[in-house]
């Protein structure tokens, strides 16, 4: 097999590095996507800023295709984050022990930009935007591209194609069509709501910048990120429907409601936002999605990276990192398989799927870690025991979320590594109670027998 055409269906994270790493294989990159150019400046044409935790793993993708460096200076490094509790005061937990481990807010369409600007200064790197895929031919590698805004349909061909096209993947759907595969579809019964935080008047920024700020609520959640202009995105997390007490999206229809529920909920919050009734009338409510799929690729003619592959919840902040991880490991596959692009696709599901799937269970996990773990002394405690045992052990003990944030150890390695850790701790729990236990029997008896 010689490098050959490679069609790329989507131009997010995951699709706009992996052109850049086919084109350095040699490959002619065709890369389509339905939104508009990003180096237009446009946004995502719905006028959203969207900001992404930036964590080891996405740095190291960047790094291998030399952007990291370039990346760097439009990033807000954040050390921890800092949680706002309900009485107003404000706690800062840093992200580790190491001053190093941090993490980077990065705004998705400046990321994306980057990328499709790298991609296309390649010779053989084609871009179009404005159409979306609505039909595959997985044995041929054809793709059916109509126009988004004339609806005018064509078909294109070409050596393989890539399914980069995010959680409701077009590519993921026909090219599983009537084939037996196991696929998990669960949805939050959450949804979720952008809000800026503007920077103050005189320019700088209401909150700390240099972290992620954390609300959590009763039946609510908020986590901001900041920009580097000082202003902060916001994320509102609500269940989609409320119950008596505790509204959800479905029933605070009206901004002055939500204003008025969130003033109750996250004192102090509503004063960050002065147009905060404005914003929450006009955003949209996201869904969240998990997906879990058994078929990854067809042959050698079709495979699927990133949110396409394995949508996560977003509360570990690793979805576009594990997607940019995936580009790695399907291009170190193709490195190791050079005549045979099924064996690479084989081996690269193999490898990764068992992984991205754990990543779905510790996200799911942290979506409760995040809205009560923040506030739970106990969870604290834990915290902080980790992170005394990481100062006084740092090779030997790491927090999970140290692991999968700080580090390139596949998911499922951390997980047990985490596991092993837990026994561990209670282990000496139980040997501390018990010796405790024993003392004061000691005690007991020894006050018994004395005169
Ligand atoms: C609220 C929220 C917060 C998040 N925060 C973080 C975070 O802090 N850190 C983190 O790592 N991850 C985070 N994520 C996850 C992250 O956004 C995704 O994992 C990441 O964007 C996946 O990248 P991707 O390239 O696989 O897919 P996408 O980013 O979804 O890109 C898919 C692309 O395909 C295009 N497309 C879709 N369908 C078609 C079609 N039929 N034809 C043509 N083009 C198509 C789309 O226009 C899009 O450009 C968050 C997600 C959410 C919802």
């Amino acid at each position: 097999m010689t490098a050959g055409r490679a069609a790329i269906v989507g131009a997010g994270p995951a699709g706009s590095l992996l052109a850049i790493l086919l084109a350095r294989r040699g490959h002619r990159v065709d890369v389509y996507d339905l939104r508009p150019d990003p180096r237009d400046g446009k946004g995502d044409g719905e006028g959203r800023s969207i900001n992404l935790g930036l964590s080891a793993r996405g740095i190291r993708a960047l790094r291998r295709v030399g952007l990291w460096e370039t990346l760097r200076d439009r990033l807000v490094p954040m050390r921890g984050r800092v949680v706002h509790r309900p009485d107003g005061s404000a706690v800062f937990q840093a992200y580790g022990t190491d001053p190093a481990q941090i993490l980077y807010s990065v705004d998705r369409d400046e990321l994306t930009t980057l990328l499709v600007e790298r991609a296309a200064a390649h010779e053989g790197v084609r871009h179009v935007f404005g159409v979306r895929c609505t039909g595959l031919d997985r044995e041929n590698a054809g793709l059916t591209l109509a126009d988004t805004v004339t609806g005018q349909a064509r078909g294109v061909r070409a050596d393989f194609v890539v399914g980069a096209d995010g959680a409701f993947s077009a590519v993921r759907a026909a090219m599983q069509r009537g084939l037996p595969t196991d696929h998990r579809q669960d949805f939050l019964e959450w949804g979720y709501k952008e809000l800026t935080i503007p920077a103050a008047p005189g320019g700088g920024p209401r909150v700390p910048l240099e972290a992620l700020h954390v609300w959590p609520g009763d039946g609510a959640l908020i986590v901001a990120h900041p920009n580097v202009d000082a202003s902060l995105t916001a994320t509102l997390f609500l269940p989609r429907t409320g119950v008596p007490g505790a509204p959800g999206f479905d029933d605070l229809t009206g901004g002055r409601d939500a204003v008025r529920f969130l003033g109750r909920v996250f004192p102090g919050f509503a004063d960050l936002v002065p147009d905060l009734a404005a914003q929450y009338a006009a955003g949209p409510v996201g869904t969240l999605v998990t997906i879990r799929t058994s078929r990854w690729r067809h042959a050698g003619r079709v495979v699927l990276v990133g949110d396409a592959a394995h949508a996560v919840y977003p509360f570990y902040g690793q979805g576009m990192n594990a997607a940019l991880e995936d580009c790695l490991v399907l291009d170190d596959c193709l490195a190791r398989h050079p005549g045979d692009r099924a064996a690479a696709f084989g081996a690269y599901q193999r490898l990764r799927r068992p992984h991205t799937d754990i990543l779905a269970d510790l996200s799911e996990r942290n979506f409760a870690d995040l809205r009560d773990g923040t506030r739970s002394p106990l969870r604290l405690a834990r915290r902080q025991a980790d992170l005394a045992l990481n100062r006084i052990f740092p090779t030997l003990w790491r927090p999970l979320y140290t692991m999968v944030s700080h580090t390139d150890m596949p998911y499922g390695e951390a997980l047990r590594r985490a596991r092993h850790q837990d026994r561990v701790l209670r282990w000496s729990g139980a040997a501390l109670a018990a010796g405790v236990a024993l003392a004061a029997v000691k005690l007991t008896s020894a006050r018994r027998t004395s005169p």
